[in-house]
């Protein structure tokens, strides 16, 4: 077992662009850290250079306090896996197993104990002698985490390992790997653009965009304090309602004055989806601020839907998250209420918490 820790770690591809810049980060041992962000922020670059198949441009990375700049791959002690499952077509499961603890010359007796303990915890034992082309995609999958298990490394590094597979299948593997890593508490470093995989797996999450950390914390807490706009969009679903604040408020909102007091023009007001109501005949409680909305759209998700209202002044189009089946018809007016607590502030020009 083992810490990971990068220290001021930059990436410059072709002396020109700068894919990272600056990040410093730990994985304690034994915790499942997941890097989470859009297409091009940087995040497998990070996770490459920490398993030494990119280059450091600057800063450091150390494994178990060994600073491993320099070390080739296979000196780190770390073992990934990746989304196209890297096995070896020719070779049955078991060989493909086996593979990288014969090139190390490591004695049968240990090779067949660590094949079987994998394949009994992956439950792949029934699938020994087939060959990858023989096998489901989740299988596969299952064969990828197996390779990386026999090597009981001190890291694991999973670069998106989940985004060939199905929406089914990612759910159940998902599961899977968070179940298997907190059995054997080996430390993990995870890479994802799917915010839901990064919330249920991540003991710490860590949001990356344009090759700087936006926030790291736990999932609840980046949940209920997102540092900026572009983290308060991009953890939940639907969205954070973002309403920029005029000079004289927020179109379409009516609210008790000791709510609008601590508005100020230029900030911007995030509320989720989930934390607004649909107002009845019965109104709004005192304490309560409304939003005036005219139904653009609603999508049922079975247990639940999202309501799409537009503000009377075209602004953003704001989600209301509503328990069961919406009957609401695009064009009906609705009122949306939601209390002071579920509030989040920032300022409208660096989209930084308040
Ligand atoms: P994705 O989710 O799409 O894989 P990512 O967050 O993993 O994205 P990276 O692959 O780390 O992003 O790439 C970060 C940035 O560096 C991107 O703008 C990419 O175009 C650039 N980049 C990546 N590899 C190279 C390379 N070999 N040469 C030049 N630029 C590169």
């Amino acid at each position: 077992m083992a810490n990971i820790e990068l220290k001021d770690v930059r990436k410059v591809y072709n002396n020109v662009f700068e894919a990272v810049k600056g990040v410093s980060l730990s994985v304690a041992d034994g915790e499942f850290v997941v890097l989470v962000g859009p297409s091009g922020c940087g995040k497998s670059t990070l996770l490459r250079m920490v398993a030494g198949l990119e280059s450091i441009t600057s800063g450091t990375v150390a494994i178990g306090d060994k600073i491993v700049n320099t070390l080739e791959p296979a000196q780190r002690d770390i073992a990934m896996v990746f989304q196209n499952y890297a096995l070896y077509p020719h070779m049955s499961v078991r060989g493909n197993l086996q593979y990288g603890l014969k090139n190390r010359k490591m004695a049968s007796a240990e090779i067949a104990r660590r094949v079987a303990e994998a394949a009994k915890m992956l439950e792949i034992d029934a699938l020994l002698d087939r060959k990858p082309g023989q096998l489901s995609g989740g299988q596969r999958q299952r064969v990828a985490m197996g390779r990386a298990l026999v090597r009981e490394p001190a890291a694991f590094l999973f670069d998106e390992p989940l985004s060939n597979l199905d929406a089914k299948l990612r759910v159940q593997m998902r599961a899977e790997i968070r179940r298997l890593q907190r059995r054997l508490r080996t430390t993990s470093l995870y890479v994802t653009h799917d915010q839901l995989e990064a919330m249920t797996l991540a003991d710490k999450l860590v949001v990356l965009n344009g090759g700087v950390i936006e926030q790291a914390g736990t999932p609840m807490e980046i949940y209920e304090r997102p540092a900026s706009t572009f983290v308060a969009t991009f953890i939940g679903s639907p969205a954070m309602n973002l309403l920029p604040i005029g000079d004289t408020g927020i179109s379409g909102m009516t609210a008790p004055e000791g709510i609008t007091s601590r508005f100020k023009a230029s900030e911007t007001l995030g509320i989720r989806p989930e934390h607004m109501r649909l107002l009845n005949s019965d109104g709004a409680m005192a304490d309560e601020a409304v939003l005036d909305l005219t139904v653009a759209g609603v999508e049922v998700v079975g247990a639940e839907s999202f309501v799409y209202g537009a503000l009377p002044d075209g602004g953003p189009e704001v989600a209301v998250r509503i328990a069961g089946y919406s009957h609401l018809e695009p064009g009906t007016a609705i009122r949306a209420a939601a209390r002071p607590e579920a509030f989040h502030q920032f300022d409208g020009a660096s989209g930084k918490r308040l």
